[in-house]
C-alpha cells in the first residue's frame, strides 16, 4: 500500500474503530495475563511455606518427645528421603550458632541471617525469606523457626521446581497472548467493515444519485439495526427529493406546453392589432382582450404555485377546528343563481353540523372547485346533490351529478394538471381546479376518489379527518374563491 493510501486508510471509521477495539483487547489481555501469573505464582509460593513450616513443626513434635538428639538423627535421616541439592536442614541456637545440619556443601552461600533471628528474639514464631543465590540459577526459599527453648531451625529449599511450574504457565499464556492480539486487528476490521457495510452503501448510492441516477434507492436488509434505520431514512428523504424535483420538472413541463396558448394568443391578437388596426375600437378591443388573457394566465400561474404549494407541504395552512357544513351551505348559495340559469336543481339537507381541522380558505377553494365541475358538466334538467356524513374519525363529503360523466380512459388522469376529458375545449376552465382540490385534501390528512360512468353522471368523494367542534371558524366570505 501506498503512503497516501495508508493516509487515506488511517482517516477511515473502520481504521480507528479496528485500532480501538485491537487496543482495548490487548489491554485486557494483558492484564488478565499479569493477574493470572500473579495468582499462579501467589498460590505455588503459599504451598512451598505451607511444606517447609510443616517441617518446623514436625521438627518441634520431635524435640519435645525425643530432645535434642532426636532432632539431630532426623536432619541425619532426611538425605535418605530427600535430595540435599533441592533442601537443606540446620538446627542453630539463639546466638546463630550450628547445632547440627545436612551437606551444606551445595548451600555454601546460605549465611544465617541477623536480622530473622532478630524477629525471632522479639516474638516472631517463624520468619520467611526468599534469596537470590549467586551460584544457583534459582531463587531459595528459607524458613527460621523456633521449635524449642533455644532452638531454631533453618530449612531452605530451592524454588526450581516452582519456577519451572511458573514458566510453563508463562509460555502457555504467552502464546494465547501473541495469537489473541496477532488476531485483534484482524477481527476488529471484519468486524468494523460489516457493521459499517450499510454506511458504505449509503455513501455509494448518494454518490450514484449526485451522477443523475435518482431512482436509486439503498437496499434495506430487515436486521432492523441503526444502520437500517439509517438506510430508511435516507430512502424516504430520496423519495421526498424525488417527488419535489418531478413535480417541479412536471411543472416547467407545463408552462411550457398550456401556458404557451394564451401568450401567443395575445401575441397574434397585437401583431394583427398593428398591423391591420386602424381605429381607436380595434386597439381598445386588442387592450382589452389582452388584459382578460393576462388575467387567466395569471390566474393559471397562480393556481400552479398553489398546487405545487400544497403537495410539496411547504405552504402555510392555518388549522383550526371549521365548520365544513357551513363551508358547503355558503358555496351553494353562492352558485345557486348558475345553477338556476342552467335548470339545474342542488339538493343539499343539513341533518347535522360537522367540523375538520383545516385552512377555511382552502377548504373553500376545494368545495369550490368540485360544486363549479358538477355544474359545469351537467345539462339543463339535471341534479347536483351534496351530501356529508361522518364515520370512525372522518368527514366524508359527496358530490354526486347527473351530468355527462367521464369515460374509463379519462378517469385515471382527470387529477392530473390542465388535463380536460373535453380535447375541444367547449367548456371554460384550465384543467388545474382537480389537482388544486386534491393537492388541498391530501395537505389536509384526506382525499379525494371519483367514481363515473359516460352519460350517466360523477360521483366524488372527499374524505377529511374530523376536528373537534372548537374553537370554530365559520365561513361567512366567499368573494374571493379562485379555481
Ligand atoms: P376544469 O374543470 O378547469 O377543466 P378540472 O381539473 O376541474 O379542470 O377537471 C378536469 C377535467 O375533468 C374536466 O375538464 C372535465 O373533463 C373532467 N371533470 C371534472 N369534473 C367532472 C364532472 N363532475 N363531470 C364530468 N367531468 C368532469
Amino acid at each position: 500500500m501506498s503512503l497516501k493510501g495508508f493516509l487515506k486508510l488511517r482517516r477511515t471509521l473502520a481504521y480507528r474503530l479496528t485500532l480501538w477495539y485491537a487496543g482495548t483487547l490487548t489491554l485486557f489481555c494483558v492484564v488478565i495475563f499479569l493477574a493470572f501469573i500473579f495468582l499462579v505464582s501467589s498460590i505455588i509460593q503459599e504451598r512451598t511455606d505451607h511444606e517447609l513450616l510443616s517441617e518446623a513443626i514436625e521438627y518441634s513434635e520431635i524435640l519435645i518427645s525425643s530432645g535434642i538428639g532426636g532432632a539431630k538423627a532426623e536432619i541425619n535421616r532426611e538425605p535418605v528421603f530427600m535430595d540435599m541439592d533441592e533442601f537443606f536442614f540446620r538446627l542453630i541456637n539463639t546466638d546463630g550458632e550450628e547445632i547440627a545440619s545436612t551437606d551444606m556443601s551445595s548451600w555454601k552461600n546460605v549465611v544465617i541471617s541477623r536480622k530473622a533471628l532478630g524477629k525471632l528474639s522479639e516474638g516472631s514464631k517463624h520468619v520467611l525469606e526468599t534469596l537470590t543465590m549467586p551460584d544457583r540459577p534459582y531463587k531459595v526459599r528459607v524458613v527460621y523457626a523456633k521449635i524449642g527453648p533455644g532452638t531454631i531451625l533453618q530449612m531452605g529449599r530451592s524454588l526450581e521446581e516452582n519456577d519451572r511450574l511458573l514458566d510453563i504457565f508463562k509460555n502457555i499464556f504467552g502464546i494465547i497472548l501473541v495469537v489473541l492480539i496477532l488476531f485483534a486487528p484482524l477481527t476488529g476490521w471484519f468486524m468494523a467493515r460489516r457493521a459499517l457495510e450499510g454506511i458504505e452503501e449509503v455513501t455509494k448510492t448518494a454518490m450514484e444519485i449526485s451522477k443523475g441516477d435518482f431512482e436509486r434507492r439503498v437496499s434495506v436488509t430487515g436486521r432492523g439495526d441503526e444502520v437500517e434505520r439509517l438506510a430508511i431514512t435516507f430512502n424516504s428523504m430520496l423519495d421526498r427529493i424525488h417527488s419535489l424535483i418531478f413535480g417541479m420538472r412536471e411543472m416547467t413541463d407545463n408552462i411550457a406546453h398550456d401556458l404557451r396558448s394564451p401568450i401567443t394568443r395575445i401575441r397574434g391578437l397585437a401583431e394583427m392589432t398593428l398591423t391591420t388596426g386602424k381605429t381607436k375600437d380595434e386597439y381598445e378591443f386588442m387592450t382589452s382582450n389582452t388584459i382578460e388573457e393576462c388575467d387567466r394566465l395569471l390566474g393559471m400561474i397562480n393556481t400552479m404555485l398553489d398546487i405545487t404549494e400544497a403537495e410539496s407541504g411547504v405552504g402555510e395552512f392555518k388549522k383550526v377546528a371549521v365548520d365544513i357544513t357551513d363551508v358547503i351551505h355558503n358555496a351553494i348559495e353562492l352558485f345557486l343563481p348558475i345553477a338556476e340559469d342552467k335548470g339545474i336543481t342542488i339538493n343539499f339537507s343539513v341533518p347535522a353540523r360537522h367540523y375538520v381541522s383545516g385552512d377555511i380558505q382552502q377548504l373553500q377553494r376545494m368545495v369550490a372547485n368540485l360544486l363549479d365541475n358538477s355544474l359545469k358538466f351537467t345539462p339543463s334538467g339535471g341534479t347536483v346533490t351534496v351530501e356529508i356524513g361522518e364515520d370512525e374519525g372522518e368527514v366524508e363529503i359527496s358530490f354526486i351529478d347527473t351530468g355527462i360523466g367521464i369515460s374509463e380512459e379519462d378517469l385515471p388522469h382527470i387529477f392530473k394538471r390542465f388535463y380536460r376529458c373535453d380535447k375541444s375545449h367547449r367548456e371554460a376552465g384550465t384543467g388545474l381546479g382537480l389537482s388544486l382540490a386534491r393537492a388541498i385534501a391530501r395537505t389536509h390528512g384526506g382525499d379525494i376518489t371519483v367514481k363515473s360512468r359516460l352519460g350517466e353522471g360523477s360521483f366524488f368523494s372527499v374524505i377529511l379527518p374530523k376536528a373537534p367542534p372548537f374553537p370554530l371558524i365559520s365561513n361567512s366570505c366567499y368573494a374571493n374563491i379562485t379555481k
